[in-house]
């Protein structure tokens, strides 16, 4: 049976640590059939879908660039590399880090992986 790894947050550092799961990360199609096939682990992620890429904030805030510049809708790029997604916030977690609580639903892990920058 494979192994779950639940990662909390969709910022910089959970698609980093998502990064060191893929195959072939150059050719998202083949890493999705990749994946299914060879993975050793099910990944979860659980967050609000979006990244926000912070380096060009400051030019967002001189409205060099706008909203749509800097936030990015991360789910098909975890869709295509066969990453289950949970939109949702996290507010609990429980059994030393096996048990993540979002306002709907538990969520069970063999690891975990908390990528939520100072929030947590
Ligand atoms: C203006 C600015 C410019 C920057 N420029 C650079 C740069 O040029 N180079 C560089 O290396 N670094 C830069 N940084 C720093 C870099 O952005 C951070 O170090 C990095 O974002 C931290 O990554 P993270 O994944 O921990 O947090 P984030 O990228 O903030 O991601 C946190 C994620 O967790 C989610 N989350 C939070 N709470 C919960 C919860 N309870 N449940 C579920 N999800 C949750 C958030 O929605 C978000 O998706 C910059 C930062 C800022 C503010």
């Amino acid at each position: 049976m494979k192994k779950q790894i639940t990662i909390i947050g969709n910022g910089f550092a959970s698609l980093f640590f998502v990064r060191y799961f893929l195959a072939i990360p150059i050719f998202p199609v083949i890493a999705y059939f990749f994946r299914r096939i060879y993975s050793r682990y099910d990944i979860t992620v659980i967050g609000n879908g979006k990244f926000i890429y912070f380096p060009a904030i400051p030019e967002f805030l001189t409205k060099k660039r706008n909203k749509a510049d800097v936030t990015i809708d991360i789910r098909p790029f975890l869709r295509r590399r066969n990453i289950r997604f949970i939109e949702g916030t996290v507010v609990d977690i429980q059994d030393g880090g096996r048990t993540v609580i979002t306002h709907d639903g538990e969520y069970k892990n063999d690891y975990l992986f908390i990528g939520i920058w100072p929030s947590f």
